[in-house]
């Protein structure tokens, strides 16, 4: 068996500056491409082996897309690249003062350091919910939710009890954001174009989406427009809509809501929330509300040579006092600004602030119904957001080989209206899920 001890980061030692980045999601990525050609040493550390384009997650948990379409190997993404070094392991610290990353299996020296470790899902402190959701922000949560649902259809077509058959077939989405909006909307289109033709016996008129925001419209982040338009679209697809209402508890059989209410469900997925990925060693004063607070280059306040860039670093100016979108575009801009920002500072010249660009934002509701709030105050529904959320969907996945796969699955779903991934690879269990592990025992799935 392979022991820590008998690793090490093997960085070959530089007589050039050492660049170390944490993450290499939308941030991190854009920032190692943009110093293809700074005289550096770039030591990028992530715990996973690829970049993730978020955006499609979803429909990774819904059977549509496999998850190799959405995440692109960095060896892949960065091979050629001269003094470069990827190294998969989690950095678990960092120390300003001896400007040393460590991880589990070395620690390393840096000149300058960038975080960007993006966000991760908030559970609001509730370890119930934590323990018994389905978050969405990872390739194995989207699995996981991808065989939760089809176990719930072989279970519910197997059951005698009718009560147990209503629970496996509500599902719960907390929050109205852009996943819970696309995630309902793509489950609603598989309970009318799909499920009734592979399960003929049931009866899929019992089966329930319901979407759960505690604020008072679908779509918080987008405007008020798209946010009624999308609402209209999913309740056009029979999702029930329930604005105003919190979350209080699930126990993983029933849901409670603050108020009372209940609903029994063996599925609540979890999109009410992120916060984000912090490391230790960041000083407390330069965190709020779970970000790192940076000045206008995105260097760290009250820190020499550290940044942070993307989701997890909250910029304040007078436009967004509350920090930047937590969405794709700040991070690919502030990874390619920070590049360049760098490569200035090399050269003892003048640093440039960064200056966001808002090109608008997407969400899809299903077949040719988005919506989008685009620069200028000008709102898109209908055929033509969708057109426009399939084309800047594809043209930002990264690498032909995502390019080619996420298009030809859509259209072989345009024209057959089929999923081609409803596969149960990785059955889940619970961890005290007595049943579901005599199944899997049963079936040597487990
Ligand atoms: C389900 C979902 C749907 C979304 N939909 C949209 C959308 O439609 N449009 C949009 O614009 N945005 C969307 N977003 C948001 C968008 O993905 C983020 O804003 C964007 O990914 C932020 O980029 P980032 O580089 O800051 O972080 P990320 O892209 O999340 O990358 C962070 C990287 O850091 C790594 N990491 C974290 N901690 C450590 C550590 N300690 N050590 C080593 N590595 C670490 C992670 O493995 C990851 O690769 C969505 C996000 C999710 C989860």
């Amino acid at each position: 068996m392979l022991q820590f001890d008998k690793l090490s980061l093997n960085i070959p030692d530089t007589t050039k500056p050492r660049v170390v980045i944490i993450g290499g999601g939308f941030g991190g990525m854009n920032l190692v491409k943009a110093l293809r050609g700074v005289d550096v040493q770039v030591v990028l550390f992530d715990k996973q082996n690829y970049n993730g384009f978020w955006p499609l997650l979803y429909q990774v948990g819904t059977a549509g897309l496999e998850p190799d379409a959405i995440a692109e190997p960095f060896r892949k993404m960065f091979d050629g690249y001269k003094d470069f070094f990827y190294r998969m392991v989690r950095v678990s610290k960092i120390n300003p003062e001896t400007k040393i990353v460590s991880t589990v299996i070395g620690e390393l020296h840096y000149d300058y350091l960038i975080i960007a470790t993006g966000s991760k899902t908030n559970f609001f402190g509730n370890e119930q919910i934590q323990k018994y959701a389905f978050p969405l922000k990872t390739i194995p949560e989207a699995l996981n939710i991808r065989s939760q649902f089809l176990q719930c259809f072989e279970q519910a077509s197997m059951t005698t009890d009718p009560e147990e058959q209503q629970s496996l077939l509500n599902f719960v989405i907390a929050g109205a954001g852009p996943t819970g909006v696309e995630m309902a909307g793509s489950l609603a289109e598989m309970r009318k174009y799909v499920l009734p033709n592979d399960y003929p016996g049931m009866d899929f008129s019992r089966m329930n989406i319901y979407v759960v925001e505690g604020l008072g419209k679908v779509l918080p982040p987008m405007s008020d427009e798209s946010g009624k338009r999308a609402q209209r679209y999913l309740e056009d697809l029979g999702v029930i809509i329930k604005l105003n209402t919190m979350v209080e508890s699930y126990d993983g059989e029933t849901v409670t809501f603050k108020g009372g209410e209940q609903i029994r469900t063996q599925t609540l997925v979890w999109g009410a929330g992120v916060t984000g990925a912090i490391i230790d060693g960041i000083p407390a004063e330069a965190v709020e509300k779970g970000r790192i607070l940076v000045d206008p280059i995105n260097q760290i306040q009250g820190l020499t040579n550290i940044f942070a860039i993307g989701d997890i670093a909250l910029m304040k100016l007078p436009d967004y006092p509350r920090g930047h979108p937590g969405v794709a575009q700040p991070a690919i801009q502030q990874g390619k600004h920070l590049a360049k920002n760098l490569s200035r500072m090399l050269k003892n010249e003048p640093t440039k602030p960064f200056d966001y660009f808002d090109k608008g934002s997407l969400a899809i509701v299903g077949r040719s119904r988005a919506v989008a709030d685009l620069p200028g105050n000008f709102h898109l529904g209908g055929f033509i957001a969708w057109m426009a959320w399939l084309f800047v969907h594809i043209s930002f996945l990264v690498g032909f080989r995502s390019k080619l796969s996420v298009f030809t699955n859509w259209m072989y779903r345009l024209f057959t209206y089929q999923r081609s991934t409803r596969l149960i690879i990785r059955p889940f269990v619970r961890v005290d899920d007595k049943v579901g592990k005599e199944i899997a025992a049963q079936n040597e799935i487990a």
